[in-house]
């Protein structure tokens, strides 16, 4: 059963019933989904959450949707893994990564779309749609073929290759959209006023961010019931970050977990960081950027959250920082190569972020931190291709290999005795 009882507008406070909005018809700000907390804390606890399903949907008390409406392609449930090898690297001693790689389509994005794709259901919509830098646009089409709803998925037209195929093999209708992603959004918002169809992250965008939220469920829940101190996380539009300190508030007030002061740091890619940069004159009005970085699933300039990221950011006590495309592909090689990871730039921006903080004597070497990684590096190849060491090459023999190891690095290694 839901607790969710109506939408609110974040600005003025207006109520409005539970449907497919977005915006506060008087003063325009975002609705964002209102619960029955009292309700929840009667029903709600470790025990009855951790007797739930291994998906996000063991979290459905918290979250705006049915499971039973549910299209299901087994998001959530990610693993939380130590990282002792980066964090001895960096000098911190309890360092964790979020591996958010492994969701069905490959990024955190399935978690938002499971969500407002169960909403698009109870609403009754035929089809789903979406304006996405790239791993929307994969779970969005994922979801509807398995729901059995059409898909209209619009992308910027300069997209890496896997995420493209990544779409198209879902068989949605697929548009790249000549311009960047703030230009694809305000054509979708356009066609959202024209059609009836589910645009996740604009008709349905309340419910579709909620979704968020289990990130910080399970992470609370994989430390055995506590918040970390640190949670380091990419921002795009600003709605992740600012839904993770949600739901690690929610845990608190609904004494799941006890409350502690946890610090909220969001990395963006320098060539796209217009939520950093107001952070850094220490304004909350944003403005807006023409992104150029290779972080392409973190490439908005106009963030729909960027002033509530803001809040959140002074509120947790945290830092914002930007990263440079170098420091992007270093931190991408990093994660692989002391973790075996692969993750996409948005992980590589978390990795380079967190680097700096820990290079600069800004973190404490025994506070709890989780690094956010939120999508898999298969799909943005292009980023790390020209960086890497090609494969030797060898015919298949014994003498022709060691021909080519040898000029490659010297010596050979110690044979068998
Ligand atoms: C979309 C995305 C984000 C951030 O999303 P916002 O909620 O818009 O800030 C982070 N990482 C990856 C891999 C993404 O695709
Ligand atoms: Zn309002």
């Amino acid at each position: 059963m839901s607790y969710a009882r109506n939408l609110r507008c974040r600005e003025c406070g207006r109520s409005y019933p539970l449907e497919p909005a977005h915006v506060c018809e008087f003063c325009f700000g975002p609705l964002e989904v209102f619960y029955d907390y009292q309700a929840m804390r009667r029903e709600v606890s470790r025990q009855s959450l951790a007797a739930g399903p291994p998906s996000i949907w063991r979290y459905a008390p918290l979250l705006p949707a049915d499971p039973a409406s549910a299209v299901d392609i087994g998001t959530g449930f990610t693993p939380l893994l130590r990282a002792p090898n980066l964090g001895r690297l960096l000098g911190l001693n309890r360092l964790y990564v979020k591996n958010d790689c492994v969701n069905p389509t490959w990024s955190f994005k399935d978690r938002v779309v499971s969500v407002a794709a169960a909403k698009a259901r109870e609403f009754e919509f035929d089809t789903l749609a979406c304006a996405s830098t790239g791993n929307l646009a994969n779970s969005v089409a994922a979801h509807a073929a398995k729901g059995g709803l059409k898909a209209f998925v619009f992308i910027p037209a300069d997209l890496e290759q896997g995420k493209v195929i990544g779409s198209a093999v879902y068989g949605p209708t697929l548009v790249a959209v000549d311009g960047s992603y703030d230009e694809v959004n305000r054509l979708c918002s356009e066609l959202s006023d024209k059609y009836p169809w589910a645009f996740v992250n604009i008709t349905v965008r309340p419910y579709y961010a909620e979704g968020s939220k289990t990130l910080a469920y399970e992470v609370c829940e994989q430390l055995g019931w506590r918040a970390p101190d640190h949670c380091i996380v990419p921002m795009a539009s600003g709605s992740l970050f600012t839904k993770i300190y949600k739901g690690i508030k929610e845990l608190a007030w609904l004494g799941v977990i006890d409350w502690r002061e946890t610090r909220m740091t969001g990395v963006q890619a320098l060539g796209c960081s217009p939520i950093v940069e107001a952070w850094e004159r220490q304004s909350f009005s944003i403005r807006p950027q023409k992104p150029n970085t290779i972080a392409k699933s973190l490439a908005i300039g106009n963030p729909a959250d960027g002033y509530y990221a803001l809040k959140t950011l002074a509120q947790s006590g945290g830092n914002g920082l930007a990263v440079t495309d170098d420091e992007v592909v270093e931190g991408i090689r990093l994660l692989a190569e002391t973790e075996g990871i692969f993750a996409e730039t948005a992980g590589g921006v978390v990795v380079a972020g967190l680097k700096r903080l820990a290079e600069g004597g800004r973190l404490d070497p025994d506070e709890l931190i989780v690094a956010f990684i939120t999508g898999a590096g298969l799909k943005t190849q292009e980023a790390v291709q020209e960086r890497l060491a090609p494969p030797l090459v060898a015919k298949a023999s014994i003498a022709s290999f060691e021909e080519a190891l040898s000029q490659r690095q010297g010596a050979l290694p110690a044979a068998r005795k």
